[in-house]
């Protein structure tokens, strides 16, 4: 292959460069070029001569050489499209041999001269010859003898002697690093970034400017921002030569780049050069409209710009840094909204482990809440409610939470079960509650006799012991490692506030208590989506009162008993109406099956006996009535609206008469009221008529006028398809796809954790369909019901509600299937607001 201009560039403020030419690396150190920076001379090797080097055709160095002065010392750089694909390490100093050390014995003194030369030997002799490190081994106070030994090492095993021509050493190192682009494990490692299967290196081959000589000289690092907050602050290091000269090869010489009492610093050493970096700092600001950080020599107190790259950061950083940009104008709001991952925000919602902080990893699970917490191991809710009672932090382990675990979760600062998958019930309960939670931790033994658990490498913890789970990477870990806060902080609100008016899609929260619906709130979502009212069953004596109308054997048992619980279900409400002042609520009625409610082991059974003060046969035999083969597909939502119909009943009454009260104290809502489960357009037609009822009912007693609307969850996969009617007699539809994921793939969300990853492993589902939402197929019935509902409602208010809802490709979908809203976990809510304004952008 010929060679051309193209492949081979002196880069120049004009030369033809294009980061899917030459690269990033390259295409920035132009921009540098443009702006004036002292940058060495810079030859770059485009994605074509790198491949033709690597498959041995070559470039002749000489065609490189001639762009430099004579004997020179060079680097050889990687320059990929992207930085994040990584590509071989640098090498420097090519060209080094016994000459140059000479030469540099002369400037800076034979110890760090000759430590200069075997640095580089050995860099060579293991990293491009790749010999044996063994042998190439620097000692402690290297001199004239151990450099003689090196070089004789070199040529044993090479059976040449180290090559002393600078054409020689960069031909052999643009082979090694062109071949090292190619090899197998750097493939995989930068596909698994997202690099295409075909993506090119190019290299940059640089003059060394030479951090030695008489005056000020070294090397250093300056960036503008703290990387962890991203707020405006000079920090980096430089490490002058005398350092090197001196024999240390650490950073103990290190300078404070800014005037210090404890130290020298760089500023008060080389003030010229500090002036220029910084106004070098506040160019590439403006013009390449990033933070970067600068690499540079002073060579005898001359200034050389090395490099510059985007200044590596914290997610917290990047979104102060994105606000900062565009509040100074170097950006548009929009970039700015554009810039911040909307996934990098959750980690902003949760405390998280520092990303330096030791792990000391226990057992893996699903990721099922994001955030990290430290607490005590309980073992059961009791456990768990006297540890904080004590005011000690404790996270609670289980097989699976139940509702009765309810109580167990609101004490716990974390929650660990060893089944179940996404959509399991602990899942639900610990994303609704910024719960950093783990599922499905199917490693971990449990024993609650002994109160242990064993984890796979062998260790035993037991209750007290103190753990940490990490939800945003689903890990168990012993001990308490470091921390970062929370930061809901100025920038996060602006740029949030900047990703609304862009947005064009609304985003409500699933939410169930008045504590996540002051989340919902504050994450300023447009009101609640889904309220699962069985959740507020599940504590205190609610879940005896409903234990009670369970058992309750005669309607009028039952009323009587739903008499005591309405008003408790009204103050909920009205609570929730107050909370989103005027924003909609969708409220769902009772969805689970009633056994859900009846206590498993022996002991609770006979403390129901006890409570209801009946024989213990008595409550055996019911639990027993209750149980299905099946509960999933059995008696729940709707079905148990039909059929116990006083349980909708009173808790239409309760949402009617919330709306009375709130009305009153001045805040006017409609309430939505959602049947969940529905297969047949009658089950709505019957539902309706007795909310209609009751409405009326409520209506005449209070002598206050107000509407309502009721809707529809489309859930099972027979609701989407005979939407056109089921719309007939619902304002609005609203997709529940935890369970249409389940039906459509006749796929348990209770049990699919257990063999998810085998298939994911294996390809049979590209993902967790219950994590992202299956486009082909049940967006297949999303589409489908869509349309339907629409031909027979044109106004039909359309959502989704599932656990999918503030993920990306879920609300992409939405939008473009006219959509208008998600509804997601209230802690999603921050993140689904940036995703949906990036994809309106
Ligand atoms: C659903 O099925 O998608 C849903 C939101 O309801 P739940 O998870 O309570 O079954
Ligand atoms: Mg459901």
């Amino acid at each position: 292959k010929i060679i051309t201009l193209k492949d081979l560039c002196l880069v120049t403020k004009t030369a033809p460069m294009a980061s899917d030419v030459h690269g990033g690396r390259a295409k920035c150190l132009q921009r540098l070029i443009r702006l004036d920076m002292p940058v060495p001379t810079t030859v770059a090797l485009s994605f074509d001569a790198v491949r033709s080097i690597a498959a041995g055709q070559g470039v002749e160095s000489s065609q490189i050489l001639r762009y430099f002065g004579p004997g020179p010392l060079l680097s050889v750089r990687p320059s990929s499209m992207d930085p994040d694909w990584g590509g071989p390490g640098a090498i420097l100093n090519i060209g080094m041999n016994d000459a140059k050390h000479a030469e540099l014995v002369e400037l800076i003194g034979e110890e760090a001269a000759t430590l200069t030369y075997m640095t580089h030997i050995q860099t060579f002799a293991v990293d491009i010859a790749r010999l044996d490190a063994e042998e190439f081994h620097i000692p402690d106070r290297p001199g004239t003898d151990s450099l003689r030994a090196m070089l004789a090492a070199y040529e044993s095993e090479m059976d040449e002697e180290f090559p002393q021509d600078v054409g020689a050493q960069l031909a052999s190192v643009l082979r090694s690093m062109a071949r090292a682009w190619e090899g197998t494990t750097a493939r995989l490692l930068r596909q698994a970034k997202g690099a295409p299967a075909d993506a090119g290196l190019g290299l940059v081959v640089q003059e060394m400017a030479l951090p030695m000589g008489p005056g000020v000289s070294g090397s250093g690092v300056m960036q503008f921002i703290d990387s962890a907050t991203g707020t405006r602050k000079i920090n980096g290091r430089f490490v002058p030569q005398v350092s090197h000269s001196a024999g240390l090869r650490d950073q103990a010489g290190a300078l404070y780049l800014t005037r210090d009492p404890r130290g020298p610093s760089l500023e008060d050493q080389a003030p010229e050069a500090f002036r220029q970096l910084i106004a070098f700092g506040a160019l590439g600001r403006d013009r390449l409209r990033e933070e970067m950080e600068i690499k540079f020599i002073l060579e005898d107190g001359r200034l050389a710009i090395l490099d510059a790259v985007r200044a590596q950061r914290s997610s917290r950083a990047d979104v102060r840094v994105a606000v900062d940009l565009a509040l100074s104008g170097v950006i548009s709001q929009d970039e700015a909204v554009m810039r911040v991952k909307p996934t990098a925000l959750s980690e902003l919602l949760h405390r998280q482990i520092a990303s330096d902080a030791e792990r000391d990893f226990l057992a893996n699970g699903i990721a099922a809440s994001p955030g990290a917490a430290s607490g005590r191991l309980v073992f059961t809710a009791s456990e768990a409610q006297a540890s904080a009672a004590r005011s000690e932090p404790c996270i609670l382990i289980r097989r699976e939470t139940t509702p009765e675990d309810i109580r167990g979760m609101h004490a716990s600062v974390a929650v660990v079960t060893l089944r179940g998958g996404i959509t399991s019930h602990a899942a639900v309960i610990g994303r609704g509650m910024g719960l950093p939670c783990i599922v499905g931790a199917a490693d971990i033994d449990i024993d609650e006799r002994k109160r242990q658990i064993t984890v796979p490498d062998g260790r035993t913890l037991n209750a007290g012991d103190m753990i940490t789970v990490d939800g945003t990477k689903g890990q168990l870990l012993a001990g308490t490692p470091k921390m970062h806060e929370a930061a809901l902080d100025d920038a996060f609100q602006t740029l949030l506030a900047w990703a609304d008016e862009a947005r064009d899609i609304g985003i409500r929260a699933n939410a169930d208590t008045p504590a996540d619906a002051q989340t919902a709130r504050n994450f300023a979502a447009q009101g609640i989506g889904l309220c699962r009212t069985e959740h507020m069953f599940f504590h205190g004596e609610r879940v005896d009162l409903m234990r009670e109308m369970i058992f309750a054997e005669t309607p009028t048992g039952r009323a009587s008993v739903l008499e005591r619980l309405l008003p408790l279900q009204r103050s909920d409400f009205t609570e929730l109406f107050r909370i989103m002042q005027g924003q909609p609520v969708c409220i769902r009625l009772f969805d689970p099956p009633l056994h859900e409610f009846l206590p498993a082991g022996k002991s609770g059974k006979r403390e129901l006996a006890e409570l209801l003060d009946v024989p213990l046969a008595q409550v055996i035999s019911r639990v027993e009535d209750l149980s299905e083969y099946n509960p999933m597909l059995g008696m729940r939502g709707v079905r148990l609206g039909i059929t116990v119909p006083e349980i909708y009943e009173m808790q239409a009454r309760a949402i009617f008469e919330a709306t009375v009260a709130i009305g009153e104290e001045g805040d006017a809502v409609v309430p939505e009221i959602m049947i969940p489960l529905v297969s047949a357009m009658r089950e709505v037609e019957l539902v309706q008529s007795r909310v209609d009822a009751v409405a009326a009912a409520v209506r005449a007693e209070t002598g206050v006028d107000f509407t309502y609307r009721l809707g529809v969850m489309v859930e099972t996969p027979r609701a989407a398809l005979r939407a056109e009617d089921i719309a007939q007699h619902a304002a609005f539809l609203s997709f529940g796809t935890n369970d249409l994921t389940q039906m459509t793939y006749g796929l348990s969300r209770d049990d699919a954790g257990k063999f998810m990853s085998d298939y994911v492993n294996q390809r049979v589902y590209e993902e967790d369909p219950f994590h992202t939402l299956d486009l082909d197929g049940v967006g297949e019935l999303l589409k489908l019901g869509a349309e339907r509902g629409r031909q027979g409602r044109p106004d039909v208010t359309l959502s989704i509600c599932g656990e999918h809802g503030g993920h990306t490709n879920a609300i992409a979908f939405c939008r473009a299937q006219g959509f208008d809203y998600v509804s997601c976990s209230p802690f999603r809510v921050p993140v689904a607001r940036l995703a949906a304004a990036q994809l309106a952008l």
